[in-house]
């Protein structure tokens, strides 16, 4: 059994900051936590494994992606490091995986869990056929396009309960309680490495009756930013309509083409 692994930063434990979640920003404080990072990482790897897993890649999701450092993992992990990457925060995910696990994410944009936000702090929203989708939605719908299913996804308590609500029956660790969108009660890493484990391992037991995420084909995508130059930055791609001052709307044959705009109009918006 092969297990894809996206890691973020921002629902890592202990991490409630912007400044601790790149280099250059905190110093310290950085490096405190990208190993903290490694070990919620390590510890969805350790219950992969416990749970069956022949194989892991872990694909280092969060910022430059540059973040884990591979001799903090399990030799037997593959790492993917480093940006700009095709696929983003699932490349090298394709139909020869089993399951998803999605560590350290992060709730969507105008939610009132830590660090929220939809990829840039461009987005106030993304629907996916009216729906509102996070970073959560939108890489768990990759993955279902290749028919694999997100069985484990670890993050603060919103986090949690927005996985829940878009994907049933997956196995939500929450790490902290969100107090505000920079305030967080954490619990400390050895209890959530714990908690990350047994999930890990329990959610690898529970693959035969895991559903992937599969929105209705074909997919009408909404971007809705929070200023009109980013929708008028976003527009210079032929194949979005302004369908609101703010909003730009497509239509995408399937997920991955969608995530592919989604992530260019992003590029553009900041333009
Ligand atoms: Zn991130």
């Amino acid at each position: 059994m092969r297990v894809y692994m996206s890691v973020d930063m921002e629902g890592i434990s202990g991490v409630v900051h912007w400044k601790q979640t790149g280099p250059g920003k905190d110093a310290e404080d950085y490096e405190q936590c990208r190993r903290l990072m490694a070990g919620d990482t390590s510890a969805a790897v350790a219950g992969a494994f416990a749970g069956g897993a022949t194989a892991v890649v872990v694909n280092d999701s969060h910022g430059a992606m540059r973040n884990v450092l591979l001799t903090d993992l399990d030799p037997r992990v593959e790492l993917v490091s480093g940006s700009p990457k095709p696929l983003s925060m699932v490349e090298g995910l394709d139909s020869t995986f089993q399951a998803v696990f999605l560590i350290g994410y992060h709730s969507r944009a105008g939610t009132p869990g830590i660090l929220n936000h939809t990829y840039s702090g461009a987005l106030v929203d993304c629907r996916f056929n009216g729906q509102s989708v996070g970073e959560l939605g939108l890489n768990a719908a990759v993955a279902g396009h290749f028919g694999v299913p997100v069985v484990l996804a670890t993050g603060d308590d919103v986090l949690a309960a927005e996985a829940r609500a878009l994907l049933g029956d997956v196995h939500a660790v929450a790490v902290k309680q969100a107090v505000g969108r920079y305030a967080a009660r954490c619990l400390h890493p050895q209890r959530t490495e714990q908690l990350i484990r047994v999930a890990a391992q329990d959610a690898m037991s529970t693959l035969q009756r895991a559903n992937p995420y599969r929105p209705a084909l074909p997919l009408k995508v909404d971007l809705e930013f929070h200023d009109t130059g980013q929708a008028d930055g976003a527009c210079l791609l032929p194949l979005l309509e302004r369908t609101g001052h703010r909003v730009v709307t497509f239509t995408a044959p399937d997920p991955v083409w969608a995530y592919r705009i989604t992530r260019a109009a992003l590029r553009l918006s900041a333009a």
